[in-house]
């Protein structure tokens, strides 16, 4: 399983999987870290079609063409806001990653990249969420073949290390 799973420091924007995941909010429209950037290297064509979906609820996933990206798939999933941890928010973050793999089984996608949702704007504990994302990860690769190549794209130093970090408490 974990030959399958690939973390690397950069701009998720770049990536040419079959599908990149944003870290949206729950209109859809764009905004500011990853989801403003997504919006950027895609074009306006992007915006137009999270439009007419109007919006998705915390903890759900949207698919969206990639226009200009080199991803063929956009998953907009909507991470929740920490909170202080009693509202929710690690379930709502484990259906972010469930229904993001869940979207992208329907799409055909075989490689995937994911942010590190909800740790900008929306201060989720990185370590926390972190735990979280390879965890929900592992669970979806168990029982699914499908997915050949799951790449965390960690923004910095700091992401990066908390990833190689939990990993390894995580799969050890
Ligand atoms: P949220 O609102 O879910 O917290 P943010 O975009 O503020 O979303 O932050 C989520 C993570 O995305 C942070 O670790 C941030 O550093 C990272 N990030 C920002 N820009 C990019 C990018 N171009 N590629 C990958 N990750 C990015």
């Amino acid at each position: 399983m974990e030959d399958r799973i690939r973390i690397i420091e950069g701009d998720i924007t770049k990536e040419e999987t079959d599908a990149i995941v944003n870290a949206a909010n729950t209109t859809l429209l764009g905004g500011g870290g990853v989801d403003g950037a997504i919006h950027r290297a895609a074009g306006p064509e992007l915006v137009a079609e999270t439009r007419k979906i109007g919006g998705c609820p915390t903890g759900e996933a949207r698919a969206t063409r990639g226009y200009r990206l080199p991803a063929k798939w956009v998953i907009h999933t909507v991470g929740p806001v920490w909170a202080g941890g009693n509202r929710n928010e690690d379930n709502l973050l484990a259906n972010c990653y469930r229904n993001s793999f869940k979207v992208a089984r329907k799409l055909g996608v075989k490689t995937i990249a994911f942010p590190s949702i909800s740790t900008g704007v929306y201060m989720f504990p990185l370590e926390r969420a972190t735990r979280i994302a390879l965890e929900e990860t592992g669970k979806v690769l168990q029982s699914d073949r499908e997915f050949t190549d799951v790449i965390f794209v960690c923004f910095g130093e700091k992401v990066l290390n908390a990833y190689q970090k939990i990993y390894k408490e995580v799969f050890h």
